[in-house]
């Protein structure tokens, strides 16, 4: 992804995307001291930019590491690179991480890079298409507990859980995997939140290590102005049997519905279909009104 066209912001200039490069002795490179955000642009517009960029502080704070920049400077820099590279519908990529200056685990010193990117991904509002489901493998590497990770942190090193799991979960024919948590308590897919709906309710694990998604919380907004009962707590695997519709939340997934997890059958329906139409309505109000 390293050899097209388009501009990097990088350390407050925009750069040529091919070069846009860091030196073999980066400390995130090494110890993984690196936080990044996902964040869907909209009619040229990012979806909840200032939610996105104050995560982005959080997570480098809790990692030990200050960004050098505001949260209004963030979103303006954000808002840059989506315009310099004439963004309508698309993604875009932060990436905060300490330097290269000195080597080993420590290095306090080194600089605080920060960087974005930001390429054309049209999101493809095809009800009928998504309501097919993916199909998830049951991992079994498990989301640290919160006193063994950052758990709330987007960080790098808590995502080669991710890679693992989705890389066994591919290898086995699966789309992406589900991982339960350090308790055996369903926590969430690689990159996405997970619902379950039975009825009227809608069940989610409480994110008490694990990622909140900013998706995740306007889903079940969402899904309470609509009439559902939103209910966040632990759930058990042997839960899933019990449920009808099974959904992800995602900067990237959006809604994505699932037919499977496992051993687990659900069946895409009222539920998903109508919040894939209130999400699309709420990230496209232009399109909606
Ligand atoms: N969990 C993980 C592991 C993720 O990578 C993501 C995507 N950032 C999410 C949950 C969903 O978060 P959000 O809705 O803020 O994109």
């Amino acid at each position: 992804f390293d050899d097209r066209d388009g501009l990097i912001w990088y350390d407050g200039k925009l750069i040529p995307w091919r070069d846009a490069r860091v030196h073999v002795l980066t400390h995130a490179l090494h110890y993984a001291s690196s936080v990044f955000e996902g964040e869907r642009v909209y009619d040229g517009e990012v979806f909840r930019l200032t939610e996105h960029s104050e995560r982005l502080v959080k997570s480098a704070e809790t990692m030990g590491f200050k960004i050098p920049y505001s949260v209004a400077e963030i979103d303006q820099a954000t808002r840059d690179v989506v315009a310099a590279n004439r963004i309508v519908d698309g993604y875009v990529r932060p990436v905060a991480w300490r330097g290269s200056e000195m080597m080993g685990v420590s290095a306090q010193q080194n600089t605080i890079h920060l960087a974005f990117a930001s390429w054309v991904w049209p999101s493809y509002f095809d009800p009928a298409a998504r309501l097919k489901g993916i199909r998830l493998a049951l991992s079994d590497w498990r989301r640290p507990a919160p006193n063994t990770a950052p758990v709330h942190a987007k960080a790098a090193g808590l995502y080669m859980i991710c890679t693992l799991s989705k890389h066994k979960a591919e290898a086995a024919g699966y789309h992406d995997a589900l991982m339960l948590d350090y308790r055996g308590q369903v926590a969430e897919a690689t990159g996405a939140n997970v619902f379950f709906a039975k009825g009227k309710t809608l069940h989610t694990p409480t994110p008490d290590c694990f990622l909140d998604g900013i998706t995740r919380r306007e889903v079940i907004k969402l899904a309470r102005a609509r009439g559902y009962e939103v209910v966040e707590r632990a759930i058990m695997p042997e839960e899933m049997a019990g449920f009808d519709e099974c959904f992800l939340t995602g900067t990237a997934a959006e809604i994505t519905p699932v037919a499977e997890i496992g051993d687990y059958r659900f069946t895409p329906g009222t539920v998903c279909k109508q919040l894939i139409q209130d999400f699309d309505g709420l990230v496209r109000p232009r399109a909606a009104a």
